[in-house]
């Protein structure tokens, strides 16, 4: 085939977020997920005549949450707007979505680009909007079954400009999105759920000697997973370059709509020109505006949680952790709380942060995976860890035993380390019964100690092993090679 020419990707990203609220955004039918199809539905939310809709303000708040977490101004006034589309699963006709005043609106991501290194994505608005039922073709191809439970179910619609410059890049900051919004608590964000739904804008600007060339913008849909975004947008760049060298077409309107066939790992034509006009949107007449009082905005951005971007830069900065290390254990919420409590239990300065980090990132994850539960699950808590490393980096408990008998037994159990430690007979030789067994140690072995003062250090090792026979293994290595030097060097 033939090479293509120098071009760039040019990608926005729209995503669906189901908020986590306990009823729908316009009526008080419970979200569930997974239960029986249709029932939890109600007039409201099956579109029957005369019935009206009332703000669920849990979904307000919800909504003006992840703006701010997403660095979004939060509109004083905002309100709701009908978009017509017919579809089986949308038995009203319309969505109420908000139009031309959203909730929230300019913020900001910041992603760790491959190849750009920090990126901010610019977000374009925020809105808040109902989901739709769905509709089910899996038992009979030729007919459908509609399920309305999800009707009604309030999404958060984020969309970006057209910021991003790679399929690594657009992966990037849906993680990184993920990320906040469960660090918030606003959404699950569960891709596999369809908690979290992505339409990337895809189109490719290429270099031609007469100058720049934009190919029609492709809005990507069916996206189920981080893989299939990734591949969609691949695929989409090549196809989009090698349709404007057959044809010489250019964008980057009109825009138009294609689907992701994992199997055939292509992109496939859905609807071409789809503009807003097509939805004929008019403001909803049964519903108020809201009006938000900037007093209001300011209490949820005063309790906000940390976010996961200052969390990083906190163990990196407070703990001297690596970046990757303070990303892998700053990257979900309890995981991160537990790991804090876990450092201060331990004595809460860096050394001993970093020592917790440690031991996190090898022993407490292998045992993790091991038994594939959340940390909340997890029979050793972040007190119980800390306590169990200060005892280890103080000497107390002798670090192989440590790592080969009571953490093994912790894992197993939860029980705290001085109890298995006390029934194993793990007692930690220190202080001058250590002292002792190294003294003794030296008398008993004139000629290997004559062999390190003529200049071979490296029988030390001889020395450390018979101490830690002397101890029956009781002893802490580190510290018996620094008694020795101590011992020796007099
Ligand atoms: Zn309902």
């Amino acid at each position: 085939m033939t090479p293509l020419p120098s071009h760039r990707l040019v990608i926005g990203m729209e995503v669906h977020l189901q908020l986590r609220t306990r009823t729908k955004c316009f009526c008080p039918c419970a979200v569930v997920v997974g239960d029986e199809p249709n029932r939890h539905v109600c007039p409201v939310c099956l579109g029957l005549p005369g019935a009206l809709p009332v703000l669920n303000r849990e979904a307000l708040a919800q909504a003006v949450r992840g703006g701010l977490g997403l660095g979004c101004r939060i509109a004083s006034f905002t309100k709701w707007d009908r978009k017509n589309y017919f579809y089986a699963d949308l038995p009203k006709g319309y969505q109420i979505t908000q139009y031309d005043k959203p909730v929230c609106s300019d913020g900001a991501v910041e992603i760790e680009s491959e190849d750009r290194g920090p990126v901010r994505v610019r977000i374009q608005r925020a809105h808040l909007e109902e989901d739709t039922g769905k509709s089910d073709h899996s038992t009979d191809p030729s007919s459908a079954t509609v399920d309305f439970n999800r009707c009604g179910t309030p999404l958060l619609e984020i969309v970006t400009h057209p910021d991003l410059r790679s399929a690594d890049e657009a992966s990037r900051y849906l993680e990184e999105l993920r990320r906040i919004m469960r660090h918030l608590g606003t959404s699950d964000a569960d891709m596999e759920k369809a908690q979290l739904r992505c339409e990337p804008n895809v189109n490719v600007e290429i270099d031609t000697p007469d100058g720049t060339v934009a190919t029609r913008i492709v809005e990507l849909k069916n996206l189920n997973s981080f893989a299939a975004v990734r591949n969609a947008i691949e695929f989409e760049r090549e196809r989009q370059v090698r349709e404007w060298m057959e044809t010489g077409v250019r964008g980057p309107r009109p825009k138009s709509t294609r689907g992701w066939d994992d199997a055939k790992r292509a992109t496939y034509l859905l609807r071409a020109k789809e503009e807003a006009a097509d939805y004929r949107y008019f403001p909803e007449p049964d519903l108020p505006p809201v009006t938000i009082a900037a007093a209001m905005a300011e209490e949820f951005r005063a309790t906000l949680p940390e976010l996961p971007a200052a969390r990083r830069a906190r163990y990196r900065d407070a703990f001297g952790l690596s970046a990757g290390d303070a990303a892998a254990l700053a990257d979900e919420r309890p995981f991160a709380e537990w790991f804090e409590e876990a450092v201060s239990a331990s004595g809460g300065d860096a050394a001993s942060a970093k020592a917790v980090a440690n031991w996190t990132m090898t022993d407490v994850r292998r045992e993790l995976n091991a038994r594939g539960g959340p940390i909340s699950a997890f029979p050793i808590t972040g007190r119980a860890l800390g306590e169990f490393v200060r005892a280890v980096q103080s000497g107390e408990l002798p670090r192989e035993a440590a790592k080969s008998v009571v953490f093994p037994e912790m894992a197993a159990t939860g029980r705290p380390w001085r109890d298995i430690a006390a029934e194993k007979g793990i007692g930690a030789v220190q202080g001058d019964a250590l002292l002792d067994a190294c003294r003794a140690s030296l008398a008993a072995n004139p000629d290997v100690v004559a062999k390190f003062r003529s200049g071979k250090t490296g029988v030390k090792g001889v020395l450390v092993g018979d101490v830690m026979k002397r101890t029956r293994g009781q002893a802490d290595a580190r510290r018996v090679g620094e008694l020795l030097d101590g011992l020796l060097n007099v």
